[in-house]
């Protein structure tokens, strides 16, 4: 190592001072000894077999865990006894109290003039319907611009349809899209007087699997009943408005459990630092899913990516320098601010968190890497991006819009710098809280190079004495 050892805060203090030259020019290649460990993390990623053995005995043991049920409870246990068998140190769980909705019902049918049944998911925060169930005539609409901008006529107690296509994207482009109209429908047709809401589901398969999801982030007393159609009954309810001279009436039946007090909670572990252990490299996933799939790639991939990659710098010779933090995160899925990542960061902000990242996209290969950290860091952050090129790492850009997921949102907004380990989205949605979210879809080389480049991550974050933090706003 020829990389000289400075405190933190020391050198914060200095850049806020605004003394010029403040930053230490990184070198412009890694020390031999921590290329060749990096050399040999990027071979053992990429042979491991452990990441997928975390999958797969998660959905065998556990299967789908939404937030604040019992089998969350089981998963939090499952995650505490398997990071304690990897290895690592400080394994405990963090309870929290967060929001539980769950659908117990969820049927549809177009009951004229073509009367045939429609595949839906119900919106998580949907109210129930009556236990008869709900029946109105379908108005369509493109966008949720479009259902904002109609006059309310055309709307009162009817039900409305958004019927928006998400656009497939490697970098995902197209959920943030979808998420405005499944956020926005159920509230939107209350205050127009409509009796529910269908959207096409935010997703890109083709197949007949409805794809789950948060719906208004607000109570339900605020929304109307809401779900999402699987596309090839998007597209039957779109041909029926189309061919059909008079209305067109659907009816929804949706029951529900809905709780504000239920028990969640974080799981964490870690890789404990070698002469700097109170510094820590954050690495977050989340435990929760969806209830009709397995969670395999949401979030189990991100659960196994990030665990095995902690375990194989674990498991180096030498323990780096910092500290490497595990976290798995209870109630990601659930909108609102009773979340995982925003319990952990009431109980950890005080702590010094020298980065930040997160895996929440299945097995897509990481293809970019992005940041949100100070502009001095970039020829440190060059460095990385050389070590992640042979895995088919490229640069990205840096700044202070770049988003990292939401286990570790609230922590980054305080002033943690972030990476992005971009993940190819371009199959991810078309499974994405469906009912098709099974270990079958793991693809177990996809999940190998994950492994290679947050081990490599992990590891050059902990080891070397970068610092990302220089004037990066704090509040
Ligand atoms: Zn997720
Ligand atoms: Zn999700």
């Amino acid at each position: 190592m020829t990389v000289r050892t400075r405190p933190l805060g020391a050198f914060a203090l200095i850049v806020a001072a605004g003394a010029a030259g403040a930053q230490t020019p990184a070198p412009a290649t890694l020390p031999a000894e921590v290329q060749q460990t990096v050399e040999r993390l990027i071979a053992a990623g990429l042979a491991d077999r452990n990441g997928y053995a975390i999958i797969e005995d998660l959905v065998t043991r556990v299967g789908p865990r939404p937030a604040g049920t019992p089998a969350e409870g089981r998963a939090r246990e499952w995650a505490a006894d398997m990071l304690r068998k990897q290895g690592f140190s400080d394994v405990r769980v963090e309870p929290f109290t967060t929001t539980s909705w769950q659908a117990s019902r969820e049927t549809a049918q177009i009951t004229a003039p073509f009367a045939q049944p429609l595949v839906i998911a119900a919106l998580g925060g949907s109210p129930a319907t009556p236990a008869s169930g709900v029946t109105g005539e379908v108005v369509r609409f493109t966008s949720l611009g479009a259902l904002r901008a109609a006059a309310p006529a055309a709307v009162r107690d009817r039900i409305v349809f958004i019927d928006e296509v998400m656009v497939r994207a490697q970098d995902g482009a197209g959920y943030g899209a979808a998420t405005v109209k499944r956020r926005g429908c159920g509230s939107t047709a209350r205050t127009l007087a409509a009796r529910a809401c269908l959207i096409r589901s935010a997703g890109t398969n083709t197949d007949r699997f409805a794809h789950q999801g948060w719906g208004a982030s607000t109570a339900p007393e605020t929304q109307v009943p809401s779900a999402a159609l699987a596309p090839p009954d998007a597209d039957t309810l779109a041909r029926a408005v189309a061919r059909s001279a008079g209305p067109v009436s659907v009816r929804i039946d949706i029951q529900t459990q809905y709780s504000t007090t239920a028990p969640s909670g974080n799981v964490l572990a870690e890789v404990r630092g070698r002469d700097q252990a109170d510094q820590i490299v954050l690495a977050a996933a989340h435990l929760d899913s969806w209830s009709l799939g397995q969670g395999a790639l949401d979030d189990g991939a991100g659960v196994a990516i990030i665990t095995a990659a902690a375990k194989l710098v674990n498991d180096l010779p030498r323990k780096p320098r910092r500290s490497i933090r595990v976290l798995l995160a209870g109630s990601e899925e659930v909108v609102g601010s009773d979340s995982g990542g925003n319990a952990y960061r009431d109980a950890h902000r005080n702590e010094m968190h020298v980065v930040a990242a997160e895996s929440d996209v299945g097995d897509g290969r990481v293809w970019r890497l992005r940041s949100r950290a100070a502009g001095g860091a970039l020829p440190q952050l060059r460095l990385l991006q050389r070590a992640l090129a042979p895995l088919g790492v490229l640069p990205g850009d840096n700044g202070p819009t770049v988003g990292g997921g939401s286990d570790i949102g609230p922590l980054v907004a305080t002033g943690v710098p972030l990476l992005a380990l971009n993940q190819d989205a371009s199959r991810y949605f078309d499974v994405h809280h469906t009912a098709n979210d099974t270990l079958e879809r793991v693809h177990l080389a996809d999940l190998q190079q994950n492994i290679a480049v947050w081990a490599v991550t992990l590891y050059l974050m902990a080891e070397m004495d970068w610092d990302l933090r220089q004037a990066v706003d704090r509040r």
